[in-house]
C-alpha cells in the first residue's frame, strides 16, 4: 500500500470517518475503492489498529484515536442508526470556514456550536434528509444536491454551557474518578430522568428508546435546554446532582439500571468519607442491603425512607455543600431540638414536624 498523491493533515477535533473522505475526495478516488477496511458493527482491538495502520499509510498523518466515532458508537454516544448512515449534526458556518467535519458533531449531546451560538442542523433544509458524515465533507445533500454552506441554522438566545472534553476538566467533577465517557453515560441518565420523569415530556416510543439509549431527541432545542439544566445540576457535583436523583428515582419497576449506575458514580468518589456515607445513605434509602425484599415490601416501607432520604440530604451532604448554603436551603434553625442517636450516640438537631424530620450531625 502506498501513500495517496496528495495529502492532508489531519484536525485536532476532525473525525477519522470525516478525514477518510477528505482524503478519498482530494485524491478522486471514491471511498470504496481506498483499500480500507470499513470497520463492522462489532469491532477489536485488532481490526481498530489495522483500519488505523491502513489510513496512516494513505494519508501519511498521525490519526487521533479519540476522534474515532465508530469507538464512541459503542457506548451509543452517536445520533441514533450511526451503523447503518453515520448520520451527523453540523454547524453551516463552521462548514464554510473549514469543510472537515468535526468529531463532536456526531454525538447526540452535542446540540450547538460554541464558537457561532447556533443550533446544530442534521437535516437537508431543502428535501428533509438526514446529513450524513460524506456529505458534510462534499458540503452537498445528494438527494437534491443543494450547498451545505447555504443553510441557515437558528440562533440561541443565551450563550450556552457547552459539553466538551476541555470543560469537562475546568469542572467540580475533578473530586470525582471517572472518566469522560463515564460522566457523560450518567449525564445521560439525568438527562433522560429530567425529561421523561419530571418534565414528562411527550415524546413517541421511538424516540423515547432513542432518548434513552442515546440520549437524543428530535427536537434539538427541547434536548439543549434539558441538557442545560443537567449540566447546572451538575456543577454543584455531588451535592446537587445526587440530591436530585434522590428526589426524583424512588425504587421502581425498570430503574435498577439506575441504582446500579448511582452506585457506580458514588464508588468512584474521590473523598472516601463521603463515598462511605453516600453508600450507606443509599443502602438505608433504597433497602441495598436487603436486596432480595419484594417492591411492595419496600413501599411499605416508605415512611422510614423518606424520613432516611431527609437524613441524607442533610447530614451527609452538608460536607460538600458550604455551610451557609446548606443553611439557606434546608434548615431553620429554631425549628430543631438537641437529640442523641440512639445507636450512633452522636449528637443531633432534629425537627420533629411529620415528613420535615431532619437530622443534623454535630
Ligand atoms: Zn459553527
Ligand atoms: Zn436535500
Amino acid at each position: 500500500m502506498k501513500p495517496f498523491k496528495n495529502q492532508i493533515t489531519m484536525y485536532e477535533d476532525e473525525s477519522v470517518e470525516g478525514f477518510v473522505f477528505r482524503l478519498a475526495h482530494i485524491n478522486y478516488i471514491p471511498t470504496n475503492f481506498m483499500r480500507i477496511e470499513k470497520l463492522k458493527r462489532k469491532f477489536d482491538k485488532e481490526q481498530i489498529s489495522i483500519y488505523f495502520k491502513a489510513i496512516e499509510t494513505l494519508s501519511e498523518a498521525k490519526i487521533v484515536e479519540e476522534n474515532l466515532l465508530h469507538e464512541w458508537s459503542k457506548d451509543y454516544f452517536t445520533l441514533p442508526d450511526w451503523n447503518r448512515g453515520q448520520y451527523s449534526r453540523f454547524c453551516p458556518e463552521c462548514l464554510l470556514n473549514r469543510a472537515y467535519h468535526r468529531m463532536n458533531w456526531g454525538l447526540s449531546f452535542t446540540t450547538h456550536c460554541k464558537i457561532h451560538q447556533v443550533y446544530l442542523l442534521e437535516n437537508c433544509i431543502c428535501c428533509n434528509k438526514r446529513i450524513n458524515i460524506q456529505e458534510i465533507v462534499s458540503d452537498q445533500c445528494f438527494v437534491c444536491k443543494k450547498e451545505l454552506t447555504n443553510f441557515i441554522a437558528s440562533s440561541i438566545l443565551e450563550v450556552q454551557n457547552y459539553l466538551n472534553l476541555d470543560e469537562y476538566y475546568a469542572t467540580s467533577f475533578y473530586s470525582i474518578f471517572l472518566t469522560y465517557k463515564e460522566y457523560l453515560k450518567f449525564f445521560r441518565r439525568v438527562v433522560y430522568i429530567l425529561g421523561t420523569r419530571y418534565l414528562k415530556l411527550s415524546i413517541w416510543e421511538k424516540e423515547k428508546y432513542y432518548f434513552r439509549n442515546n440520549g437524543y431527541l428530535e427536537d434539538i432545542t427541547q434536548l439543549c435546554e434539558l441538557n442545560k439544566i443537567v449540566y447546572s445540576i451538575f456543577e454543584a457535583w455531588p451535592s446537587e446532582a445526587v440530591n436530585f436523583l434522590i428526589k426524583n428515582c424512588d425504587i421502581g419497576i425498570g430503574y435498577y439500571w439506575l441504582e446500579n449506575e448511582l452506585f457506580y458514580i458514588i464508588s468512584k468518589l474521590k473523598n472516601e468519607n463521603l463515598r462511605k456515607m453516600l453508600r450507606n445513605s443509599i443502602h438505608r434509602d433504597y433497602g441495598w442491603i436487603n436486596s432480595d425484599k419484594s417492591i411492595l415490601e419496600r413501599l411499605i416501607g416508605h415512611e422510614e425512607r423518606e424520613f432516611d432520604r431527609m437524613y441524607v440530604r442533610v447530614s451527609d451532604l452538608k460536607f460538600v455543600m458550604p455551610k451557609h448554603k446548606f443553611y439557606e436551603l434546608e434548615l431553620n434553625l429554631n425549628e430543631f431540638e438537641v437529640k442523641q442517636h440512639s445507636w450512633t450516640k452522636r449528637l443531633y438537631l432534629l425537627k420533629s414536624s411529620f415528613k420535615n424530620k431532619y437530622l443534623l450531625s454535630l
